[in-house]
């Protein structure tokens, strides 16, 4: 009883340290996704307003420059409407302009002019040799309508002479000099790399300059993408375009196939958006290192768990299991390991209940062997003890498997055969006694080998007679085995 309320509390104890190793796993993973969720998205919105400033300061600077662009051109037009019969390419006065215009632009902005046929000029290119038919050009065409467009920002243009890409805005002559009818400004690439590509996130990040029209004016790195359209990536949408400035995350479609995210800032009078990136790996790689560490405790901690689940779990079954020893003992004889006194008891009763009401048989033997103290005197207690294991081994053995064998106590044994008859269980008792008297005994020495036993009968006669009346009967029938000098069998016949 104590046991078995000593287990239950085992029991409950485990349960309550299962849920709550459980609940606690549960609750730190929990905690790691909220944490791991929370910091990417704090990391993701600190880099953005780092980007938002850096797109700001791009949109600044484009600013700057596109309108000091723009002022000289304005400021030539009005030059010439003022000197129309001066030559542009050799003009003194303007020369000075220019190279004022060139050395506040660091020598990073050429101005060239395009004759109304649409043969491109050079300063100084007085010989009358255009250097190339650019009649095809937007930035030549959009000023030959009419009305002629003003200031105009065109796609981007490869130079035959530096292999350099360069931006040309252009601008109507409305006097037409020496019939230039357009001027423009070629825009080094050099004049943005220069500045931005310092100021750009390394090594991913981007600085990119977007015509309202989505091709890229201009891109640090460059990647082999200026010219080419943005439309396609999901940066270009109906929302943003809207806006004057904001933030992005593109997981994908982006030019170079790199989740980014970005900022981005529209310049102010004039078609062009300044982005700029980070690419997503850059901006989460920190982030990456803490929560890989943060996890690493986490499955340090669940492998601790489930050690202690599982050593938990073993122990209850060892419990389980002692407790099936503990059980078992308290029917088994620990010696012999047949049934002991008190199991032969409830059995036996239930046996004589049964043969009373279907009226069957039942016959008890009471075996006792004879002269054991002899035994253990001359071979000592623990071959005696072997013997007796011996001898309940050997009776087992002609016994069939409804009959039951246990031991009363010290060399006392008795055996309950059901469904049989008095008769019966002479025979089988004479079986017993011959099997004991000729089996040889091992470590017993050659003059004590034969050990013998007596045994007592008695039959079960219908009638109320209980089991302890039975056994006395049996008990009576041995005692005459005795009597009569051992080694034999006898049974009890009144009832
Ligand atoms: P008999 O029955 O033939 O009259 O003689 P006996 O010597 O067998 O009878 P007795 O009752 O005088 O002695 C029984 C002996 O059995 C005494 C006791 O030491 C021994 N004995 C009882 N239980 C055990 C046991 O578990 N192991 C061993 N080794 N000896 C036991
Ligand atoms: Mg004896
Ligand atoms: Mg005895």
């Amino acid at each position: 009883m104590r046991n078995l309320e000593s287990k239950h509390h085992a029991r409950q104890v485990a349960r309550l340290v299962i849920i709550c190793t459980v609940l606690f796993l549960g609750m730190m993973w929990a905690a790691i996704g909220y944490f791991a969720t929370e910091s990417r998205a704090a990391r993701i919105s600190e880099e953005q307003r780092v980007l938002g400033r850096m797109a700001r300061m791009v949109q600044e600077q484009t600013y700057a420059l596109i309108s000091f662009v723009d002022y000289f051109l304005v400021a030539a037009d009005l030059r010439f409407q003022q000197h129309p019969r001066s030559d542009p390419r050799t003009d003194p006065g303007f020369r000075v302009m220019v190279d004022n215009f060139r050395a506040r632009t660091r020598g990073f902005v050429d101005i060239r002019f395009v004759s109304s046929d649409g043969t491109l000029y050079y300063r100084d290119d007085i010989d009358g040799q255009g250097r190339a038919q650019v009649d095809d050009r937007d930035y030549f065409r959009v000023q030959m309508q009419s009305p002629p467009q003003g200031l105009f920002i065109a796609h981007p243009v490869m130079s035959r002479y530096t292999n350099r890409w360069g931006l040309p805005v252009s601008h109507p002559l409305k006097a037409r000099p020496h019939d230039m009818a357009v001027i423009f400004a070629a825009i080094d690439n050099i004049a943005f790399s220069e500045p931005f590509e310092a100021a750009r996130t390394k090594p991913n990040g981007s600085i990119v300059l977007v015509h309202h029209d989505g091709s890229i004016l201009f891109r640090s790195p460059e990647a082999g993408l200026i010219g080419k359209s943005l439309l396609g990536s999901g940066l270009w949408t109906d929302e943003n375009r809207s806006k004057n400035d904001g933030v992005f995350e593109l997981s994908s479609g982006t030019s170079d196939g790199l989740a980014r995210i970005g900022a981005f800032a529209k310049v102010p009078d004039y078609p062009i958006v300044a982005i700029a990136t980070s690419a997503l790996d850059d901006t989460l790689r920190e982030w990456r290192t803490k929560v890989a560490g943060v996890i690493a405790v986490g499955i340090a901690a669940t492998l601790a768990g489930i050690a202690l689940l599982m050593r938990l779990r073993s122990s209850l079954r060892s419990l389980d299991t002692t407790q099936r020893e503990l059980a078992a003992q308290a029917n088994i004889d620990e010696l012999t390991q047949i049934a002991n006194r008190r199991f032969f008891m409830q059995h036996g009763s239930q046996e004589l209940e049964r043969s009373l009401r279907y009226e069957r048989p039942l016959s008890l033997l009471i075996y006792d062997v004879d002269h054991f103290k002899h035994i253990n005197d001359s071979h000592g207690h623990d071959a005696g003890d072997l013997t007796l294991k011996a001898i309940t081994q050997a009776i087992q053995e002609e016994l069939r498997t409804t009959d039951l064998q246990a031991r009363f106590g010290g060399e006392e044994f008795a055996i309950l055969l059901p469904e049989t008859v008095l008769d019966k269980a002479i025979e089988v008792a004479e079986r017993l006694r011959a099997r004991i008297e000729k089996t040889r005994f091992a470590n017993m020495g050659e003059q004590d080998a034969a050990i013998t036993i007596s045994i007592g009968i008695a039959a079960y006669s219908s009638g109320g007679e209980t089991l302890n009346e039975l056994i006395a009967r049996a008990d009576r029938a041995l005692y005459r085995a005795k009597a009569d000098g051992r080694n034999r069998v006898c049974a009890d016949v009144g009832a």
